[in-house]
């Protein structure tokens, strides 16, 4: 990843036209230059030219980022501020400026065998430091806890995580995704195409049952899948504090955990993560590895992209319909049923009122906006967009533990555009937003329920 020095010339570019602080979502809760795109790009350019140093202010306003990319999705002269800011922080966490809580959740998350011990044992333990809030899925804490908020609506932690879960499957099916190891067992046929699923974080310890219903609706979509259980963090937290060591060594467990098998695609369920996988380890790791990095990168898609472009559900053509591929191909009556008569949850009523949230990772990062729309059409429920279906929930990663006040303030806006619609179901496609939507329509008394794309099908 660059580092802020190779950044000085785009930083030039930046004429302080303002247009990035319409729509930069901090800016307009705080109403403070630095918290705004353009600050912060004046507040590098000063820190280059040695007017300011590596101060305690200079660290907050950096993180009073929730790393949307509205700025540089409006900016005319192509002022990439999001990659900037990393950059900042980089040289930030070099120093050792970063403080506790942020590093404390990147290397949580980023050391498997300490981060599944500790996660694992808090799970056993949740009941105890915290009570269910009634007709939520979520927790409160019963008394003083570091870190956690009084007023959060803490997730539920799984008593049984993902990658434990999926056990027998990844075993049986292994060996029918290793080259020269014989036809697939159990799934699919020789030509279905095989899927390596990437869980991520929040769906391995908090949502396994996403994880669960897309493997459910890739198998039905006439795929194979197999979830590698030697993957680990995608790496954006430990990026998101600037710890980039930390972030290419995660980036290259994965990339081997998934070069063991021969995949046609790899898949996740989280917009971050695919947004990491997809542009990130190539920043990563494109220099040392270019052609294993853009193999790997270049077969990842996120799941619903994966759905409608590359297996033909919800209307679109297939992109590649090889024979023996099951349950493929245009035209949407021909294609549909098979996924809508696999809804298993028993909470969704039919015919309910949808409305979708865009994540930024997905939408900007990803530029996926259709896909998962046409995935809702394609569920049989009703849909009805919200006023800013693209504005930031104000998750931020670990910004919405160390800034909550402030994240919270973010997604006020959004919980009452969801509220407004009436919508039974707000519906998303990253883990991370669905936490934090949550948290915010529960903050307002609104009873939506907040799901994935993927449990709708
Ligand atoms: S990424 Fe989002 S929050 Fe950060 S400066 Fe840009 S618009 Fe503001
Ligand atoms: S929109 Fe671009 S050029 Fe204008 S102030 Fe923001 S970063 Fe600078």
């Amino acid at each position: 990843m660059k580092r802020l020095e190779q950044f000085s010339q785009e930083i030039k570019q930046c004429v302080l036209c303002g247009t990035c602080k319409s729509v930069c979502p901090t800016f307009s809760v705080i109403n403070r230059e630095t918290a705004s795109a353009r600050g912060k790009v004046a507040l590098c350019s000063a820190f280059l030219k040695g007017e300011i140093g590596l101060s305690e202010r200079f660290t907050k306003h950096i993180n009073e980022c929730v790393l949307c990319g509205a700025c540089e999705e409006s900016c005319p002269n192509d002022v990439h501020v999001p990659d900037i800011i990393l950059a900042a922080r980089r040289e930030i966490f070099k120093n050792n400026k970063v403080d506790f809580t942020r590093t404390a959740v990147s290397k949580l998350l980023g050391s498997e065998k300490i981060g599944n011990t500790v996660i694992k044992i808090a799970s056993k333990v949740q009941n105890i430091f915290f009570k269910r809030v009634p007709e939520e899925s979520g927790l409160h804490r019963r008394f003083p806890l570091p870190f956690i908020n009084e007023k959060r609506l803490v997730p539920k932690l799984a008593e049984k995580f993902f990658l434990e879960s999926v056990d027998q499957r990844s075993e049986s099916v292994a060996l029918g995704f290793i080259p020269n190891e014989g036809p697939l067992p159990i799934k699919g046929n020789a030509t279905s195409p095989k899927i390596g699923f990437f869980a991520g974080c929040l769906i391995n310890y908090i949502y396994p049952h996403i994880g669960e219903a897309s493997l459910k609706v890739i198998e039905k979509a006439g795929a194979s899948v197999i979830v590698p259980l030697d993957q680990s963090c995608c790496g954006m937290p430990a990026i998101g504090v600037g710890d980039i060591e930390a972030a290419k060594k995660l980036a290259l467990k994965n990339l081997e955990a998934f070069e063991r098998y021969e995949l046609d695609y790899i898949t996740t369920a989280c917009a971050t993560c695919g947004h990491g996988l997809k542009r990130r380890f190539k920043d990563l790791l494109g220099n040392e590895y270019p052609e294993r990095i853009n193999a790997f990168s270049n077969k990842v898609r996120d799941i619903t992209e994966l759905l409608v472009n590359e297996l033909g559900q919800g209307g679109y053509p297939s992109g590649n319909p090889s024979e023996g591929w099951v349950g493929m191909g245009g035209g949407k009556s021909e294609i549909a049923s098979p996924l809508i008569k696999s809804v298993a949850r028993n909470d969704i009523t039919p015919n309910s009122l949808v409305t979708y949230h865009d994540p930024c990772h997905l939408s900007r990062g990803q530029g996926i906006k259709d896909e998962p729309r046409k995935l809702i059409e394609m569920s049989g429920h009703k849909f009805k967009e919200m006023n800013h279906p693209c504005r930031c929930c104000g998750l931020g990663g670990s910004f919405n533990i160390t800034n909550y006040e402030l994240s919270m303030e973010i997604n006020r806006e959004k919980a009452e555009d969801i509220k407004n619609t009436g919508a039974d179901i707000a519906a998303t496609a990253c883990p991370g937003c669905i936490m934090q939507i949550k948290d915010g329509l529960h903050k307002i008394g609104t009873k939506t329920k907040v799901m994935h794309v993927v449990e709708l099908l």
